[in-house]
């Protein structure tokens, strides 16, 4: 079966939700290396998390989360663009050592200086405009209830997130109590009837066991949380594995380390090879490529985060 993303509105309350389930993407991550199982666990769960927020983007673009570690994982990359296409990549402190059951904080947060980043990088940027970045207090047991606290914070938005990741799959749940629209009640019932049913809805979600979540399609899953409920279901969306990784921007990295450390490099070997940490993509560099990279007219000419166009 195909890795699914299923958005579903309940009819009658302002609550929408998502389920995903990445097995193939999850499959291409897991290919290019061996996490401990904490790791894998993490990893996981972010790339769910990246994929439930972003079907919720009102912009095209894409969401990067990546959690810079002061612990034995130095850092976690997620990315997911508008059209579901994921990647995601881990790297690990030489000689740690990671207990299958480490919580959140020991793998990230030991001394309290880990960061997490969550980025919103607009595909079509107006002039000017830049990705806009916020970061998000490591307040949390889990990456479920981190982002929960960061949407409340940032979005003000009521949000619910299960998730679970093992070595063959990961699962989400998300559900998201919709504002009311310039006050006046959407679905044409009392506050407190929304609160009820939003109540309601997220106990229904707190009786999902990681087990079970790693065990169960999403469509079952669904069906069991929400039988009772009136649900309106959208059209399922395929999440995929893609690396936007190129020999241009390979070029580009290099062109940034500047002419003598590259030129310095190239003196102790005869070609510069690079590999890409999400795909495992093979980039060779030999001096004559390194010296285009620095001609005058190279068309890969790119400073990051600057918008130049006025
Ligand atoms: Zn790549």
């Amino acid at each position: 079966m195909k890795d699914t993303l299923q958005k579903f509105m309940v009819e009658n309350a302002p609550v929408r939700g998502e389920l995903v389930e990445l097995t193939d993407t999850w499959r291409h991550v897991l290919a290019r290396r061996a996490y401990p199982k904490a790791v894998q666990t993490l990893l996981g769960e972010m790339m769910s998390a990246a994929a439930l927020l972003s079907a919720n983007l009102k912009f095209n673009g894409m969401i990067i989360m990546q959690i810079h570690g002061d612990g034995p994982v130095k850092l976690l990359v997620v990315e997911c663009d508008s059209d579901l296409r994921l990647r995601a990549t881990a790297k690990i402190g030489e000689d740690a050592v990671i207990s299958d059951d480490a919580a959140l904080t020991q793998l990230v947060n030991a001394n309290g200086q880990g960061r997490f980043v969550i980025t919103l990088d607009p595909q079509d940027k107006l002039p000017g405009q830049q990705a806009y970045q916020g970061i998000v207090p490591l307040d949390g047991d889990n990456v479920a209830s981190v982002i929960e606290n960061y949407m409340l914070r940032s979005e003000q938005l009521d949000t619910r997130l299960w998730l679970a990741a093992d070595d063959k799959v990961s699962r989400g749940v998300l559900l998201q109590k919709l504002p009311n629209v310039g006050g006046k009640d959407i679905a044409n019932i009392s506050p407190e009837e929304e609160l009820d049913t939003w109540n309601r809805l997220a106990m229904l979600g707190n009786t999902l066991r990681t087990e079970e979540m790693l065990s169960t399609d999403i469509d079952t899953l669904m069906h069991r949380l929400f039988w009772e409920e009136t649900i309106r279901v959208f059209e399922p969306q395929q999440p995929q594995f893609h690396c936007s990784c190129s020999r241009e921007k390979v070029g580009n990295m290099l062109k940034m380390l500047g002419e003598e450390e590259i030129a310095e490099a190239l003196s102790a070997q005869d070609k510069l090879a690079i590999d890409c940490d999400f795909c495992g993509q093979h980039y060779e560099f030999d001096a004559v490529d390194c010296a285009q990279l620095f001609t005058a007219d190279s068309p890969a000419d790119v400073v990051p985060q600057t918008d130049t166009r006025h």
